[in-house]
C-alpha cells in the first residue's frame, strides 16, 4: 500500500504538542485542518490530479507518517502513499456550493490516524463548467496555515504552467530536515534564552485565561462555525483607526477582541491566544509542515482606557510577541510549572490570517474558504485579510467565529459574534479617545428587551395598609384557622381580637406612626397576636431575637430608640434600660382584659396611619459592618402579601410553616402570605423542630427556607414531612440542593426565590415544577416578581447585554425607606433610577452580581464585596467574629470564599463551631 521509506526524523515541537493530544483521543477529529480553493474557471480534471501528485512527490510532509517506539515518537517520510482524488459534480445540485459543503464539512470530521497515512485528502468539484471547488484536508500534524499557503501556490504555479504547456517550474520546498535542524538551532540559541527570558517575565504572576464561557473547557470534536463580513463601511473605519493611532489593523482587531471580553467579563487582564506562523530562518518559509505556535497575548483593559491607549497598546504588544514568537506555549507551560487544564493560559484566539493569496489557475481567479483550523478549546475569532483574487480588493473583512460547542450554544455564538461587530463598529466609530467603558454594547431591541419587556410586572395593588388588609381578611373568614402553635389554635377572629386589644393598650403607652416598638418574645402563637398589635397601632415593629448577645440587642435598641418593648420575663432586654411592657406579666393581662376588642382606627392612633408610614425596621448588617435598620413602608409590605397572595396563591398558603426568625424579612412572607388569604400559619421553634415531630409528621402546604437549613432536615433522615411547595430564599441554591430536596418530597413545587430586606423580602421569583431538562443547572433566581423592576448594569450604570456579568439593582414597590437614622448611607445604595421613566425614582444597589439568561431570567454569581451569607445573616467577612462570636454554641468560625470569576466572590464553605457546611 505504501512505498518505502526514505527518511526518519524527530518530530517537531509542534508536532510533538499535537501527537501527545491525539494520541489522548485517538478518534478525535478536531486535528484536522481544511480549506477549499474557489476557481472562477475551466478546469481539466485529470491535469490538475496530475499536478497534485506532482505536489505531494514534491512535499515531503505530505508522505509521513507517525511512529511510536519506546515513548517517543518520530515521522517517517515515505516515497508515496496510495490515494485517489475524488472527483465529484455537483454542478446539477440546485446549490451546489451547499452540497459540495456538506461533503467537505463530513470528511473533515472523519478521525484520522496519524500512523497511518496518508495525512491529507484532496477533492475536486465541478459546480458548473466555469466554477470548480478544490478541497483539502490535512492532519494539522503535517500542516499548518504557512504550510497550507505554500501547498496552494505551488499548485496553482505548475497547474498554470501546464495547461499552457509550458516547462515544469523547478521545485521549490525545502525538505523537512532542514525545518528540525533549523528548530534544533534555535533551541540550542541565545536568542532561545532570551525569548523565554521575555514569556517567563510576562506571565510569571500567571494571569487567568480569559473567557465568555462558564465552564472549563475541554477539547471539543469540533467547532462551530459563525461566519460574517465586515461592512465597508466598518473596514474603513478600521484602517483610517489604524492609520490615525499609527499601527496596522490588526493590532486594531486584537484590541476590540480585548476591548470586547473586558466589557462582557469585566476582567481587566484580557488573556487572548495569538496564533503565529513561528518560523525561523528565511529559507525555512518555503517549507510546508507544522510549525506553528499559539502565543498567550495579555492586555490590561479597564473601563477608562481610550481606544488609542488600547489600540497602541495592542500594537507594541504584538510588535514584542511575534518578536518572541518562536518560544513554545508548550514550553512556557513547563517553565511556569502549569500541568494538567486546570490552569490555562490563553483563552479565545484571535487568528488573523494575513498570507498574500492572489492565486490564480490558467489566469482564472480564485476566493479561498476557509473550513477549520485546527484546535480551539474556547473560541477562536478568524479574521480573514486575505482579499483573494475571486473578490476584488476593498470587498471587506471575513470574520469567522469558531467556537466549542461544549462551551456555547448556537444562539450564544451568534449574539457574541453580533455584538462583537457592534462593538468594533462602535470603536471605530467614536474615535481614538472614547474610553473603552463607554462604547456601546446594547442594540436597542435588546436594551428594551432588558429594560422594559422583563420588567412589565406592573399590577394593582389594593390600597390599604398591612393591618387593615388582615382585618378585611378575618372578617371574610373568621372561624378559619390562623395560627397554630404546639397543639394550641387561633382563629382569625380570635386573633384579631387578642391583637386589637394589645393595640389598644400600646397606642395608650404613646405607640404610633413614625414610632418603633421593638418584639423580644420567644416564637409562640404571643409573638404573633404581638406583632399585629404593634402594626394596628400604627407603629413599626423592631424584632430583636431573644437570643441575641446583649450587645447586639443593646446596640439596635440604641440606635432604633423604640417607644415601648415588648417581652416576657427574663430576657436581655428587660435589662437594657429600655421602657419594657412585660406580656406574660399577670398586671398586663389584666390592663389588656379592659381594653376593646374592636380594630384601632385612625381616630384612636396619635397620628392617622398613612402608606408611606413604617411597617417593620429589621436590622441587618452589610458594607459597614456595622448593622442598620432597614425602614420599610406598609405599601411595601402590603406589596409583598398581595403578590404573595397572587403569585404563591392561597392553596399553596393554607398551611405555611413559620419556622424563620423575625430577625429575617422572610418571616414577613411566611406569616402576612398566609393571614392576607385565608391561610393558617403553623409556628415552631425553627425548621430543625420537624426532626422531633412523631406520627405522620408535617403535612402542611408550604416551607420556607434557607438552602443550607432545610439540607440540615432532610440530612436527618427520619423526617417526616409533606410539602406541596418548598421556598428557597436567602442563600444561593444549587442543582444538587434541588435534586435532594425533589428526592425527599417527591413532586413538591420548588420555588427559588431572591431578594434582599432593603427590597422587601422578595425582588425575583423561579418556580421548579417538576423535574425538567435543566435539572442539572444551577436553577436561576427568576424573574422580578410583581410591582418590581430589576437592572443589570456595568460599573457606569449601563445596562449589560445578556450573558454579561453586571451588579443586580432593584427598583419597584418594595424599596424600602431606607436606613434608620442613616441619611448618608441611605443615599450611597439607593441612588436615583434612570430607567423607571419617573422623576425622583430610585434603585437599590444589591451588590449581587448576577446575568441575564436569554429567556428572562437571572442566574445569581456571587457578590462583587465581601458580603457572606451565614445561617441567614448578611455579614462582611472582617466582622464575621464580632457577629457570630454571641451565638450560642459558637466557638469559631472559618470562611472560604473563592473568587473565580473576577470581581465575582463566593462564598463555598464555612465551618460554625464544630460543622462544616458546604454551600
Ligand atoms: P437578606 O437581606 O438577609 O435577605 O439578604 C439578601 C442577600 O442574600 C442577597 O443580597 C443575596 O446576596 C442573598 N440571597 C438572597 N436570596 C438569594 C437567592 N435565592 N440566591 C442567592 N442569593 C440570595
Ligand atoms: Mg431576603
Amino acid at each position: 500500500m505504501t512505498g518505502y521509506q526514505i527518511a526518519r526524523l524527530p518530530l517537531t515541537a509542534a508536532q510533538s504538542g499535537i501527537w501527545l493530544s491525539q494520541r489522548l483521543d485517538p478518534t478525535n477529529p478536531i486535528f484536522n485542518i481544511a480549506e477549499y480553493i474557489e476557481i472562477h474557471g475551466e478546469i481539466d480534471p485529470a491535469l490538475f490530479e496530475s499536478v497534485l501528485r506532482r505536489t505531494v512527490a514534491e512535499a515531503e510532509t505530505l508522505r509521513i507518517r507517525i511512529v511510536e517506539e519506546d515513548g517517543s515518537a518520530s515521522q517517517i517520510v515515505q516515497e508515496h502513499h496510495d490515494w485517489d482524488l475524488d472527483l465529484l459534480d455537483v454542478s446539477g445540485e440546485d446549490d451546489p456550493r451547499a452540497s459540495a459543503e456538506e461533503w467537505m464539512r463530513a470528511e473533515a470530521r472523519r478521525p484520522v490516524d496519524p500512523t497511518n497515512g496518508p495525512l491529507f485528502a484532496f477533492a475536486l468539484f465541478k459546480a458548473a463548467d466555469d466554477r470548480w471547488f478544490w478541497y483539502q484536508r490535512y492532519h494539522h500534524i503535517v500542516m499548518d496555515g504557512l504550510g497550507l499557503s505554500l501547498i496552494g501556490g505551488r499548485v496553482a504555479v505548475l497547474y498554470t504552467a501546464l495547461a499552457a504547456e509550458q516547462p515544469c517550474p523547478e521545485p521549490t520546498f525545502g525538505s523537512l530536515r532542514e525545518l528540525i535542524e533549523d528548530e534544533a538551532a534555535y533551541r540550542a540559541s541565545e536568542r532561545f534564552v532570551r525569548d523565554r527570558a521575555y514569556w517567563t517575565a510576562r506571565f510569571a504572576d500567571l494571569p487567568a485565561a480569559s473567557s465568555l464561557a462558564d465552564r472549563q473547557p475541554s477539547l471539543p470534536r469540533y467547532l462551530e462555525r459563525r461566519t460574517a463580513s465586515l461592512d465597508e463601511g466598518v473596514l474603513d473605519g478600521l484602517r483610517a483607526t489604524a492609520r490615525e493611532a499609527d499601527v496596522s489593523w490588526p493590532a486594531v482587531a486584537v484590541a476590540a477582541l480585548a476591548a470586547y471580553l473586558h466589557r462582557m467579563t469585566g476582567n481587566r487582564d484580557v488573556v487572548l491566544g495569538l496564533p503565529v506562523v513561528a518560523r525561523g530562518a528565511m529559507a525555512t518559509r518555503t517549507i510546508p509542515g507544522m510549525m506553528s505556535n499559539v502565543l498567550p497575548f495579555r492586555l490590561d483593559v479597564r473601563p477608562g482606557t481610550t481606544v488609542r491607549e488600547l489600540v497602541r497598546q495592542a500594537s507594541k504588544e504584538l510588535h514584542l510577541a511575534l518578536k518572541h514568537q518562536r518560544y513554545r506555549f508548550e514550553d512556557l507551560r513547563r517553565d511556569l510549572e502549569l500541568s494538567g487544564d486546570e490552569h490555562r493560559l490563553a483563552g479565545p484566539h484571535i487568528n488573523i490570517v494575513m498570507v498574500d493569496y492572489d492565486l490564480r489557475f490558467a489566469g482564472h481567479r480564485t476566493t479561498v474558504h476557509n473550513l477549520g483550523g485546527g484546535p480551539v478549546d474556547d473560541l477562536s475569532l478568524v479574521v480573514d485579510g486575505r482579499a483573494g483574487s475571486g473578490q476584488g480588493q476593498g470587498s471587506g473583512l471575513k470574520i469567522d467565529l469558531d467556537a466549542n460547542p461544549d462551551l456555547y450554544r448556537s444562539e450564544e455564538i451568534a449574539a457574541h459574534q453580533r455584538r462583537f461587530l457592534d462593538l468594533l463598529g462602535s470603536m471605530v466609530r467614536a474615535g481614538l479617545d472614547e474610553p473603552v467603558g463607554g462604547l456601546e454594547l446594547l442594540r436597542p431591541p435588546e436594551r428594551e428587551r432588558v429594560l422594559v419587556e422583563w420588567n412589565a410586572t406592573e399590577r394593582p395593588v389594593p390600597s390599604v395598609t398591612l393591618p387593615e388588609l388582615f382585618e378585611a381578611q378575618a372578617a371574610r373568614t373568621p372561624l378559619a384557622t390562623a395560627v397554630v402553635f404546639e397543639g394550641r389554635e387561633l382563629s382569625y377572629a380570635e386573633l384579631n381580637a387578642r391583637a386589637n386589644r394589645l393595640a389598644h393598650l400600646l397606642i395608650e403607652r404613646g405607640a404610633g406612626p413614625e414610632t418603633v416598638v421593638a418584639l423580644s418574645v420567644p416564637r409562640s402563637d404571643a409573638v404573633i397576636v404581638a406583632l399585629l398589635a404593634v402594626l394596628k397601632s400604627g407603629a413599626a415593629y423592631l424584632p430583636v431575637d431573644p437570643g441575641y448577645p446583649a450587645e447586639r440587642t443593646g446596640f439596635m435598641l440604641d440606635d432604633a430608640r423604640p417607644a415601648l418593648v415588648l417581652t416576657v420575663a427574663g430576657t436581655t432586654v428587660t435589662e437594657s434600660g429600655a421602657t419594657c411592657l412585660l406580656l406574660d406579666d399577670p398586671g398586663t393581662a389584666e390592663l389588656l382584659a379592659a381594653q376593646p376588642a374592636t380594630n384601632p382606627s385612625d381616630a384612636d392612633r396619635t397620628t392617622p396611619l398613612r402608606l408611606q408610614h413604617p411597617a417593620y425596621v429589621i436590622y441587618t448588617s452589610g458594607s459597614t459592618g456595622r448593622p442598620k435598620g432597614v425602614v420599610v413602608s406598609q405599601a411595601s409590605a402590603v406589596d409583598l402579601a398581595s403578590w404573595a397572595a397572587e403569585a404563591i396563591g392561597p392553596r399553596q398558603l393554607r398551611r405555611v410553616l413559620a419556622s424563620t426568625s423575625l430577625n429575617f424579612d422572610v418571616s414577613v412572607f411566611e406569616i402576612f402570605g398566609p393571614l392576607c388569604c385565608g391561610g393558617g400559619i403553623e409556628v415552631v421553634r425553627d425548621l430543625l423542630a420537624l426532626t422531633e415531630r412523631a406520627g405522620d409528621g408535617w403535612s402542611g402546604s408550604l416551607i420556607s427556607a434557607v438552602p443550607s437549613a432545610i439540607a440540615q432536615v432532610l440530612a436527618h433522615g427520619e423526617v417526616k414531612a409533606s410539602a406541596e411547595t418548598v421556598v428557597l430564599a436567602g442563600e444561593a441554591l444549587s442543582a444538587h440542593a434541588v435534586a435532594d430536596i425533589r428526592a425527599a418530597l417527591p413532586g413538591c413545587r420548588i420555588a427559588n426565590i431572591y431578594g434582599p430586606t432593603e427590597a422587601t423580602v422578595y425582588a425575583t421569583a423561579w418556580y421548579g415544577d417538576g423535574a425538567g431538562p435543566d435539572d442539572d443547572r444551577t436553577p436561576p433566581i427568576g424573574r422580578p416578581v410583581s410591582n418590581t423592576r430589576v437592572y443589570v448594569l456595568d460599573s457606569a450604570l449601563r445596562p449589560v447585554p445578556v450573558g454579561v456579568t453586571g451588579e443586580l439593582y432593584i427598583a419597584g414597590e418594595g424599596l424600602a425607606r431606607g436606613y434608620l437614622g442613616r441619611a448618608g448611607l441611605t443615599g450611597e445604595r439607593f441612588v436615583a433610577d434612570p430607567y423607571g421613566g419617573v422623576v425622583g425614582g430610585r434603585m437599590y444597589r444589591t451588590g449581587d452580581v448576577v446575568r441575564w439568561r436569554g429567556d428572562g431570567n437571572l442566574e445569581y454569581l456571587g457578590r462583587a464585596d465581601e458580603q457572606v451569607k451565614i445561617r441567614g445573616f448578611r455579614i462582611e467577612l472582617g466582622e464575621i467574629e464580632a457577629v457570630l462570636a454571641g451565638c450560642p454554641g459558637v466557638r469559631r468560625v472559618a470562611v472560604v470564599v473563592r473568587e473565580d470569576q473576577p470581581g465575582v466572590k463566593r462564598l463555598v464553605a464555612y465551618v460554625v463551631g464544630d460543622t462544616p457546611v458546604d454551600v
